[in-house]
């Protein structure tokens, strides 16, 4: 009886043993992986429509594509794009090769750059201030381009875009994110069709 017992306790503890080697592999992998934001080969996969995801790390869409209830005044109520959550200074990546045919405050989706490769046309919204790329640059598919903006800015003339404490903000946004819209020979289509 005893040795019996003994045998099971051994069995145990070699189970146990083992599930906390596994443990300790899988946090490794978590670790490992973009979660902070940083690139890793992990993050350039490829769509069956050829396209690489703009926020590597950052899966949370906060609002979909198309018709919704305005979030901030001056925020339409049909959705050109979808918002990808993301924190300030997050890394924005092209979707697609092109060349960039325009940076600026743009309205209500505030700094922008928009690539186009004469078939698509991507706009990447509420982006850093400082830009990285200048227009009629090439770009690759992957190349980053450019981080999440801050909320606030403080540099653009008369901006009419403020949050309830009165700070103008990096358009008609509520906190910090990617904005991504994509344009068909100028028509609006859903991003998300397209990853
Ligand atoms: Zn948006």
């Amino acid at each position: 009886m005893f040795f019996s017992t003994f045998r099971y306790l051994i069995i145990i503890i070699i189970i146990i043993f083992f599930s906390y080697i596994g443990l300790i592999f899988s946090l490794e992998a978590t670790t490992g992986s973009s979660i902070d934001g940083n690139l890793t080969t992990d993050d350039y996969v490829i769509s069956s429509s050829g396209f690489i995801w703009p926020a590597p790390g950052y899966n949370t869409i906060t609002s979909y594509y198309g018709y919704r209830n305005a979030p901030t005044s001056g925020a339409g109520t049909f959705h050109s794009g979808i918002d990808i959550g993301a924190p300030t200074g997050s890394k924005i990546v092209a979707a697609f090769s092109g060349t960039v045919i325009f940076i600026g405050f743009n309205g209500p989706n505030g700094y922008t750059i928009t690539i186009s490769d004469g078939y698509y046309t991507a706009n990447y919204s509420h982006v850093s201030p400082y830009f990285l790329v200048y227009e009629g640059q090439n770009i690759n598919q992957g190349e980053l381009i450019s981080t999440v903006g801050p909320k606030n800015v403080y540099d653009v003339p008369n901006n009419p875009y403020k949050d309830s404490a009165g700070n103008p903000t990096n358009g008609a946004t509520t906190g910090p994110h990617l904005h991504f819209s994509l344009k068909i020979k100028g028509s609006s289509v859903n991003p998300l069709n397209y990853f």
